[in-house]
């Protein structure tokens, strides 16, 4: 795993759980989101029902889960995590969902990626608060309707645009989980620190929150580096320098580039004056495949206007020759 890549494995995810806000009050940046979420809460409440399903979109460690987890809280109800791979037949999900109590909150982690039957069962799930379990096979099979109690779906996905409009549809509330701006990310730092006890300065928490690619799930991983670092190499306390020069030591530049993403971007400057580059032809030239290219490092270099995809081949903007600190061929001589 990457150092700054945004998923999580379990181990990471328990490590994680201990920097989880609990309530929405606690939750860091997505203003909008945040206010939508406790109006569509506090009315629910008020009316003494369960709350309305709801989609949340966004790129990995933005807060999705963590944001059901809050949902279940403020509504003083259980919650069941599973994910869309984890329901391979419609049976895996007839078993959840019949199990569930009333006004439980089901979280369907990567929900575009359930298989299609368990999705139309899940329609009538979402609508009616039934399912049809389908018992025996062929002409004998016969269709049993099966109540459920009202129940808040939690949808996560990448992006709501993968999802099939008949499902989107019947979602009450959605909402699109932007990347961090970098003082929301110190604040994330600086409330990870006190709960782990570490001693960190402004500066400190601002040198990490500049690498963290916008993701406060890379945020907390990169502050858990530095403090080892702090603990061995300095006095324990983060400052400016010391986040610095742990991060140096992973291979985390000023900008949260790694050494994948760097190696791209001189092979692209300093091979191919800049592109344009066809795919293939820089990853033999990076030495990785072509799909560790594309959808690990170029992603990120997009984002940050560091590499554009054209139709002729990958090229390097004017930004990707100043953050690696070269001059482009054809600049005007000073
Ligand atoms: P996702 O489900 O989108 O992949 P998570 O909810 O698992 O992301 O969040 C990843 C980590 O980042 C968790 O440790 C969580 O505590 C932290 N985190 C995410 N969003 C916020 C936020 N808005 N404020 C504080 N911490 C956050």
């Amino acid at each position: 795993e990457r150092l700054v890549g945004a998923s999580a494995d379990g181990e990471e995810q328990a490590v994680e759980a201990a920097l989880r806000p609990k309530d929405l009050g606690e939750f860091i940046g997505q203003e909008k989101v945040r206010e939508q979420l406790d109006l569509v809460l506090r009315a629910a409440r008020a009316r003494g029902a369960t709350a309305d399903h709801v989609l949340l979109s966004g790129a990995p460690g933005l807060g999705k889960t963590t944001l059901s987890m809050i949902i279940a809280a403020e509504m003083g109800a259980p919650i069941r995590i599973t994910s869309g791979p984890a329901i391979q037949h419609a049976g895996d999900l007839a078993a959840i969902l019949s199990s569930l109590q009333e006004g439980e909150v089901l979280f369907l982690d990567e929900i575009h990626r359930m298989s299609r039957p368990a999705e139309e069962m899940l329609y009538m799930a979402m609508e009616d608060f039934r399912v049809d379990v389908v018992v025996g096979k062929g002409p004998g099979a016969t269709a049993i309707p099966l109540e459920l109690p009202p129940f808040t779906l939690v949808g996560a996905t990448t992006r709501a645009g993968l999802l099939p409009p008949p499902l989107r549809d019947r979602f009450g509330f959605t909402a699109h989980m932007e990347f961090y701006a970098p003082e929301e990310l110190e604040r994330v730092v600086h409330r990870s620190a006190l709960l782990l006890d570490v001693e960190i300065d402004a500066d400190g928490a601002a040198e990490i929150a500049g690498r963290s690619r916008g993701t406060p799930r890379i945020a907390n991983r990169l502050l858990r580096r530095v403090r080892d670092y702090a603990q061995v190499k300095a006095d324990g306390v983060i400052t400016r320098d010391v986040a610095s020069a742990a991060l140096k030591v992973y291979e985390v530049d000023s900008r949260g580039l790694d050494r994948l993403d760097r190696g791209v971007l001189e092979a692209l400057l300093r091979l191919f004056g800049g592109g344009p580059v066809g795919l293939s032809t820089l990853a033999v030239a990076v030495g990785e495949e072509r799909e560790t290219v594309e959808e690990v490092a170029e992603p990120f270099l997009v984002r940050e206007g560091l590499l554009a995809r054209t139709p002729r081949g990958r090229v390097a903007t004017p930004a990707a020759w100043a953050h690696l600190g070269l001059t482009p061929p054809n600049a005007a001589a000073p």
